[in-house]
């Protein structure tokens, strides 16, 4: 058990979280960022991201590694651990890890982005690691060759579909309107896929599947527009439903809005709570982008800068 103490401590390793430390580090203040259960955030999970300004294009891993690299080489302190409670009371605060560390700070930025959201079917929780999963970067290796279902219409869904239609024979596209969420481009890349087919205005009733061994055998997704019911074999199921921010350890101590997310002041990323302040997904019901996220963390950064400086 450890105690650390930092000028400031960045909750979050996503583009935000680095950012932020980027920002502060050259500022010359002591910054520590706790990195949390997904090193490197959510872009990790994608094998290509082409809209970050100034990589054309590039693997998830690779660009966060980078953005890693260069705030450690600006000297920011970086930690493995997973921060579990919050004391927000007194200054300074301090927040508490699953490893039982504490970590001391005068300002605190909170970049804890978003999770993955799932449908809710008791068969999915049954099925979650024996053909269903959240992430196909992480887990469409295994259905080389094989039919998968994507659940979803935003972009999340259709790069997943597109990704595994690299791997797969044949990918299901489940979406439970009559028009895709994602960007237009992504649209057009999925509906010429010829590997991707989409089922419209279809929702999953169930997923269905067997033990001995374990794994996914099928979907059964009804159509809300006919009522008709039917099943699909299939060797794996990809849930892409959105995502929800990552805040529930601070309940009770930041103001957060119906959704879960944080509120800052407008245009500004200062919270409720007077040198905490919150940046990228965590704080963003709308835009939801890496380069976005970039941005809210160097606001944060500067806004914490300030607030240390005035102190
Ligand atoms: P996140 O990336 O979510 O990072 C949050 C960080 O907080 C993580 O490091 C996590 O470990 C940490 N954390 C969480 N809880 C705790 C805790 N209790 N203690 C300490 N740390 C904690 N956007 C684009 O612009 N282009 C794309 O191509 C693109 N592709 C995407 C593909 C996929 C599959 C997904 C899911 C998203 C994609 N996005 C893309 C969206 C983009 O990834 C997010 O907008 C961005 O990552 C948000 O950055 P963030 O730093 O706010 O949060
Ligand atoms: P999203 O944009 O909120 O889309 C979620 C999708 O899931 C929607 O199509 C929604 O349907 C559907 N959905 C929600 N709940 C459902 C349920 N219970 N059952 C069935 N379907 C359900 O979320 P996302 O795709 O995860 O994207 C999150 C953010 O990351 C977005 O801002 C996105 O732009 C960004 N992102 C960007 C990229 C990129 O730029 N390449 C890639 C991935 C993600 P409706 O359409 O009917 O609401």
């Amino acid at each position: 058990m450890a105690l650390h103490t930092t000028d400031l401590l960045i909750l979050g390793s996503g583009p935000a979280g680095y950012t932020a430390g980027i920002y502060a580090a050259r500022a010359g203040i002591s910054v520590m960022i706790v990195s949390g259960n997904q090193e490197g955030g959510q872009l990790t999970m994608t094998s290509s991201v082409e809209n970050f300004p100034g990589f054309g294009e590039i693997s998830g891993y690779e660009l966060m590694d980078k953005m890693k690299q260069q705030a450690i080489n600006l000297g920011v302190s970086f930690v493995n651990d997973y921060i579990v409670e919050v004391d927000f009371s007194n200054r300074p605060f301090v927040c508490s890890s699953e490893n039982g560390h504490s970590y001391k700070a005068k300002a605190v930025i909170v970049a804890t982005g978003a999770s993955a959201r799932w449908l809710g079917l008791p068969s999915e929780k049954e099925f979650l690691g024996y053909g269903v999963s959240a992430c196909a970067t992480c887990d469409g290796f295994f259905y080389r060759g094989r039919t998968v279902a994507v659940i979803g219409g935003g972009n999340s869904a259709v790069c997943e579909a597109l990704y595994l239609s690299t791997l797969a024979d044949k990918v299901v596209l489940v979406h439970r309107r009559d028009s895709l969420r994602a960007d237009k481009i992504l649209q057009d890349r999925v509906l010429s896929n010829k590997k991707i087919v989409v089922e419209w205005n279809s929702v999953v009733e169930e997923i269905l599947g067997q033990n001995e061994p374990k794994k996914v055998t099928g979907l059964k997704i009804r159509n809300v527009e006919t009522d008709v019911v039917k099943n699909i074999d299939l060797d794996g199921v990809f849930v892409a439903v959105g995502h929800k921010p990552n805040t529930d350890i601070f309940k009770g101590n930041l103001i957060l809005d119906d959704k879960g997310y944080i509120v800052t002041h407008e245009n500004s990323s200062i919270t409720d709570i007077e040198g905490v302040f919150a940046a990228g997904d965590v704080k963003d019901p709308k835009y939801k982008q890496a380069v976005i996220s970039a941005g809210s963390g160097a606001m944060a950064a500067m806004d914490a800068v300030e607030f240390l400086d005035a102190e």
